[in-house]
């Protein structure tokens, strides 16, 4: 189930005359959408105190789509120093913020300190000689290396280059302690795209577990563990969704089980990025050419710089095409190619679609995460704008196309010369 109905309902009538006002392609959101999906988020969980979203940033680092998370009390997982100025520049600072770097520098260590702070989330026992100065809540980043096995995207945990090993993470937070830490956090991210809800409640059993044992050896009390992101989404019609109401009906449970176990109880924190805007953003192109060889083609004007997930994942997205429902159309087997000079540059492959013609709309969907962010300018290829269908159901014009002026700005600048 790629597109809900109600999105649908909400933009098909006016997609036309928006893709004729903005030009093509674009990527557009709806907000209406991402509150329903916080809204449900937050009464999923309200029976856990102080239970919070972080929105992973990297998913959809748009300040209009950050300013919904904002309205409805979410704070932001970053893990980039310019992810942490977009959250800031909102006016979300200190503890609405959780900084996850790995392979950290010093001067991201610099920027998260400062304006505020933010939540620090260490990946490494040796960053703790290399912190700026001593904070006083602080949270490690777990990998339980064999003790847990991973999923497809993010893979195997004894291979993975996140988090503090199982037997250094009883020291890391000694150490913090002895510096005069008061205040701790235990984090893990183990899942991508996980719609098997099982999964993140063993997540969820695996850190309570830890913290259990954790505030024994070291006689602390732990604040919150965080779960990470990775709630999947259904990219294919077939797939069913992840079952959010069953997932934090059995969380809920592990939570008052280790209440009346040790008397006192932590935060739940959770950063998801896909969960929550996932379904609620379509990249609309327009078909262009069309080349029958020895499969069919249909080329779009968009490319892989606008959607990277095909070509690097060999993702599914499901594509509709304005107007022509597959059950009453003649259908055909294509591929739908971008322009860029790489043969993965394929929105589609060997899919069957109602025939397309030039000038017709196709409708790309669930990029509302991991979509446009993670575009690139290989083969100077610019990136498209995105644009957001307001709840009133006006459309805003959210960031504008790349164009070339862009592409040639890091070009234009003074040269900088060794000489020996
Ligand atoms: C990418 C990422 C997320 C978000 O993942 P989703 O799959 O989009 O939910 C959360 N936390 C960390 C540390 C990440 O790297």
């Amino acid at each position: 189930m790629p597109m809900s109905d109600d999105f649908k309902k909400r933009l098909l009538p006016d997609l036309a005359d928006i893709a004729a006002h903005f030009g093509t392609p674009f990527h557009i959101y709806d907000e209406a959408g991402i509150f329903d999906t916080g809204r449900t988020l937050k009464k999923a969980f309200a029976p856990i105190d102080g239970f919070m979203e972080y929105f992973a940033v990297k998913a959809l680092p748009n300040p209009d789509i950050m300013a919904i998370m904002n309205e409805m009390g979410f704070g932001f997982d970053c893990s980039s120093i310019p992810e942490l100025v977009l959250s800031r520049r909102l006016g979300v600072t200190g503890e609405k913020i959780i900084f996850t770097s790995n392979n950290t520098t010093d001067e991201d260590f610099k920027v998260a300190f400062s304006d505020g702070g933010c939540i620090l989330n260490l990946d490494d026992i040796s960053l703790i000689s290399r912190l700026p100065s001593i904070p006083d809540l602080i949270c490690f980043r777990y990998n339980p290396g064999p003790r847990r096995t991973g999923n497809d995207i993010i893979g195997n945990p004894v291979e993975a280059k996140y988090g503090v090993s199982h037997d250094q993470i009883v020291e890391a937070y000694r150490k913090m302690a002895e510096l005069g830490s008061t205040r701790f956090g235990l984090h893990t991210m183990l899942a991508s795209n996980e719609l098997n809800y099982s999964y993140i409640v063993e997540t969820t059993r695996m850190l309570l577990e830890l913290i259990q044992w954790i505030e024994k050896e070291l006689h602390i009390k732990f604040e919150f563990i965080n779960i990470g992101g990775g709630m999947g989404i259904p990219y294919r019609p077939e797939e069913a969704p992840l079952d959010l109401a069953q997932m934090s009906k059995e969380i809920i449970a592990l939570f008052a089980a280790f209440r009346s176990e040790n008397g006192h109880v932590p935060k739940l924190f959770m950063e998801s990025g896909r969960y929550m805007t996932g379904p609620h953003g379509v990249l609309v192109t327009r078909a262009i050419n069309r080349k029958d060889i020895y499969r069919n083609y249909i080329g779009v004007d968009a490319c892989m710089s606008a959607l990277m997930r095909p070509g690097m994942y060999g993702a599914y997205h499901h594509i509709d095409v304005l107007g022509k429902d597959p059950a009453n159309w003649p259908t055909q087997k294509v591929d739908v190619v971008g322009s860029l000079c790489e043969n993965i540059d394929k929105f589609a492959v060997q899919r069957e679609l109602p025939e397309i013609e030039a000038d017709d709309i196709l409708i790309i969907q669930d990029t509302g995460a991991h979509g446009h962010a993670m575009g690139f300018n290989y083969n100077a290829k610019l990136r498209p704008q995105e644009l957001l269908l307001r709840q009133d159901g006006s459309v805003e014009r959210i960031r504008r196309e790349e164009t070339m002026a862009d592409y040639f700005a890091t070009l234009n600048f003074e040269k900088k010369v060794f000489c020996k």
